[in-house]
């Protein structure tokens, strides 16, 4: 076989490849690549997913340096039972105006209320850590919302490769039982949409005062406890998928991928197979003893080249060939997954070049990821440069006069087949406000800069 006739070849024998293109139907193709990429399976519940071993092992990884930080900072682990009874429920929707709960309720079989369920993104059923704490003082809960956010942000970033930014969220946005909430917002370069990725509430002392949760102060008083409440789930692995993946599958964060480098022997005639499987067994030991998540694929009922693809639709970051050449050189072929670039590396100094190659491959799938989603702010003035920017699936920069009324205007203006545009957060890190700026939307002088978007 020759050129274009080999590439088909394999397609056709691994059966492989997505049919979607990640720029032509983003939908189809986000919901073909969780499956081929072995994430995910469906299950006879709509909104409820099976979370394969590919998955399970980013979740442990996340959880493992978000729960070495909690230990650090004494906050413990309970667990809660699923069911709460409609009594403890109806008590929370009384007491907090806007509060419905999506709850799927226990009698028989009964219809559970949801709608447009997305793998990770928004599911019926999902994995995540929540967690509660109480204060004193409100200046110590205000101090621990940021702490738990600066987290959420590292998850994200370090962990990820994905640009968030951390904001507060609008009055009409916020959590409705809580004083305020702050949360860390991701982008969609390709839908437009904003996604917001955790959520860090100072909860204030309500929930205190309606469920009697006080401490005795240094004076012997009762007072009651300032809460905290905030929480990530397995949507952080959705955002991964839609902004790293490409239409050959699955692209992995090094420091989250399961298998980080997968080891392929290159099988030819009269070469000396029992050599070369033994120097693939041979590099795998090396790097794990290294301390990387190393694998050999030494399957011989599959050619090499349905291994580069099988590896490469799960999204490894690296994928080391072994042939007879290799051999004779003392070398190894390194190929990244991230821009298929190919180099040989001498056997001696296979480890230190493995990690430099993967802090790489971390870097600039965060480099790249943020110029995209940069490349997507714009900043506006007025109503016009807003609808223009939204249609252009833009991540909106603007002026507001922070008036919630003003919000609800602006949801009601966009809303349409694609879902309104609202608040995603107002950046902490906020840009100088003039006294002459004014509101995009109504005109009056501007409090704050605030990122507007459609959202998931
Ligand atoms: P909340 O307590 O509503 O602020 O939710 C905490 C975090 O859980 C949110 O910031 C989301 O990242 C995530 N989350 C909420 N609802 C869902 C859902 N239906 N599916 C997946 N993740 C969700």
């Amino acid at each position: 076989l020759v050129g274009g006739g080999k590439k088909k070849q394999v397609k056709k024998e691994t059966g492989l490849g997505l049919t979607n293109k990640k720029d032509n139907n983003f939908g189809e193709w986000y919901s073909e690549l969780v499956v081929t990429s072995e994430m995910i399976k469906y299950y006879d519940i709509s909104g409820c997913y099976i979370l394969r071993p590919w998955t399970m092992v980013i979740w442990k990884i996340i959880q493992r340096f978000f729960e070495a930080e909690l230990e650090m900072m004494d906050v413990e682990d309970c667990y809660f039972p699923l069911f709460v009874s409609e009594n403890a429920l109806k008590q929370e929707q009384e007491h907090i105006k806007g509060f419905t709960p999506e709850v799927a309720w226990v009698t028989k079989s009964v219809r559970w209320e949801f709608s447009h369920p997305t793998p990770f993104i928004r599911s019926r059923e999902f994995l995540w850590q929540e967690g509660h704490t109480a204060f004193a003082t409100k200046e110590e809960a205000d101090k621990e919302v940021l702490e738990i956010l600066e987290l959420y942000r590292r998850i994200y970033e370090e962990f990820l490769a994905i640009p968030v930014v951390k904001g507060q969220k609008s009055e009409l946005e916020k959590f409705a039982g809580g004083l305020y909430t702050m949360s860390v917002e991701a982008f969609i370069p390709n839908t437009g949409r904003g996604i917001q990725g955790a959520t860090s509430h100072c909860l204030g002392q309500k929930f205190a005062k309606m469920f009697d949760i006080s401490f005795e102060n240094k004076k012997g008083e009762r007072e009651w406890v300032w809460q905290n409440s905030w929480g990530y789930s397995t949507r952080t692995i959705g955002v991964m998928v839609m902004v790293h993946s490409d239409d050959k599958g699955l692209v992995l964060p090094p420091k989250v991928a399961s298998v980080q480098v997968v080891v392929v022997p290159v099988t030819y005639k009269d070469a000396d197979m029992q050599g070369i499987f033994e120097a693939c067994m041979n590099t795998v030991k090396t790097l794990r003893k290294a301390g990387f998540r190393a694998k050999e694929d030494l399957r011989e009922n599959h050619s090499p080249g349905w291994k580069y693809s099988h590896w490469e639709m799960k999204g490894v970051p690296v994928r080391i060939e072994i042939g007879p050449k290799d051999m004779a050189n003392n070398q190894v072929r390194v190929v990244r997954r991230d821009n298929s670039s190919k180099i040989d590396v001498p056997t001696s100094n296979l480890v230190e070049q493995i990690k430099d190659i993967l802090d790489d491959i971390q870097q600039c799938l965060f480099d790249a990821a943020k110029q995209k989603r940069d490349a997507c702010i714009e900043v506006v003035h007025t109503w016009e440069e807003f609808t223009t920017a939204l249609n252009e699936k833009k991540l909106i920069l603007a002026p507001w006069c922070d008036e919630e009324e003003v919000e609800k205007k602006v949801k009601e203006q966009t809303k349409g087949e694609m879902g309104a545009c609202k608040t995603l957060c107002t950046p902490l890190d906020q840009p100088d406000i003039l006294e002459e700026t004014l509101c995009f939307a109504s005109g009056k002088p501007a409090k704050k800069w605030t990122y507007w978007g459609r959202s998931y």
